[in-house]
């Protein structure tokens, strides 16, 4: 395989610092651009001795001048807390850095890759959701600046596609959970895991009807990869764990596997908050011949191990 140079932006986050070990693991140069915002450098520490691995801080709002074969575009907050807490930024991250990476990709010819999200179907009407349903995205509501935003990336990447032959490739990522996760990221899974070692109580949203299907972090970056390197796969592509979950469910699943006494603590629902989501993945299964292999139960259990050694102060494990 030929080697690449290939720009992550949001690399040191959750997902991004996954990417980027695997990439390397490849054999492929790695810079990855963060500006700190959710993600840290604790996440790629352990990168940070290989040669073949660069570290920068930058806001992929303002332009970046890189010569580059590939890009993989992931910067931007994924957990509504982070998101909401300054809208105008998560606006301009996902409408500005898309403009900025498509501009870069644009003049280096590089493929370049989108992290969208199930968000661009909003509380969904359909279920599952395929890749031809639009969506139901209220535009001016709290979560408006992460679907909306991640939905003009989406157009931003079509129209540089058609307009320019900008070589795209665009995912729609479903839930995604592994260790890594910060503790006070606010997603469910992390929360409920720390919640329950802690013996805190569990907070459940609304009345934890409400659904989700939860992809484990290796089975999605398989997912992203094969994508990135399909012939001419352009997406948009779901990638996600079909296996659907109340929200109840899983704050009970994780209860048991920590073999906590924490008690269920109920809280309002968020406005917006989806009902209901589950990937259609035959796209996904027919053209990249992808599917998850990773069961929430084993999963849940890598998170577990995961968070317990953080929660101890002991190093964090490199690979899931
Ligand atoms: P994360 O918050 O851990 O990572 C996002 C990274 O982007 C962080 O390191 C953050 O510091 C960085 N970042 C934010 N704004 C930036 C900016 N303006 N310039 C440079 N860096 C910036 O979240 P994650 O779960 O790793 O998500 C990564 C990507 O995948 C995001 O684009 C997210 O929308 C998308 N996604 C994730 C999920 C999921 O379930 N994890 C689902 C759908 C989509
Ligand atoms: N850009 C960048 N790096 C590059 C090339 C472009 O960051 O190597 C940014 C630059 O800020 C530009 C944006 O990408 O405004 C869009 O580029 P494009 O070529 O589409 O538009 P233009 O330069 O005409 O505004
Ligand atoms: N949720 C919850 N308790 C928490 C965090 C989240 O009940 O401590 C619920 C939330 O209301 C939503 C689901 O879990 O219905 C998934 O939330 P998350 O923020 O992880 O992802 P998203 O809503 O973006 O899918």
């Amino acid at each position: 395989m030929t080697r690449k140079r290939i720009l992550v932006t949001g690399g040191a986050g959750f997902l991004g610092s996954f990417l980027c070990e695997r990439l390397l693991a490849e054999g492929h140069d790695v810079l990855c651009v963060d500006n700190f915002f959710t993600g840290s450098r604790d996440n790629v520490l352990h990168l940070l001795d290989d040669p073949r691995f660069e570290l920068l801080r930058h806001d992929v709002t303002f332009p970046l001048y890189v010569e580059i074969d590939e890009i993989f575009n992931l910067a931007c907050p994924a957990s509504p807390i982070h998101y909401q807490f300054d809208p105008v930024q998560t606006v301009k991250t996902n409408v500005h850095g898309a403009i900025n990476m498509l501009g870069l990709a644009k003049r280096t010819r590089a493929r370049i890759f989108q992290a969208s999200t199930s968000e661009v179907y909003g509380d969904p009407m359909v279920h599952p959701q395929p890749e031809t349903y639009r969506g139901s995205v209220n535009p001016v509501g709290p979560r408006a600046c992460y679907d909306e935003g991640k939905r003009c990336a989406e157009t931003l990447f079509f129209d540089y596609h058609r307009q320019y032959g900008v070589d795209i490739r665009v995912a729609r990522i479903f839930n995604t959970y592994g260790p890594r996760m910060h503790s006070n990221d606010g997603r469910v899974v992390s929360n409920f895991i720390v919640q329950a070692l802690r013996g805190d109580p569990v907070t459940l949203y609304g009345d934890g009807s409400q659904t989700r299907s939860f992809c484990y972090v290796e089975d999605l970056i398989e997912g992203i990869v094969r994508l990135m390197q399909s012939r001419d796969a352009t997406g948009p592509i779901n990638l996600g764990n079909p296996a659907e979950f109340t929200i109840r469910q899983l704050a009970e699943l994780v209860i048991e596997m920590t073999g906590s006494s924490s008690r269920i603590e109920y809280r309002p629902l968020p406005q917006d908050d989806p009902l209901q989501r589950k990937p259609d993945i035959a796209r996904a299964q027919a053209e990249l011949g992808w599917q998850p292999r990773i069961a929430l139960r084993e999963g849940i259990a890598r998170t577990i191990a995961h968070f317990e050694a953080a929660l101890r102060g002991t190093p964090a494990q490199s690979a899931p």
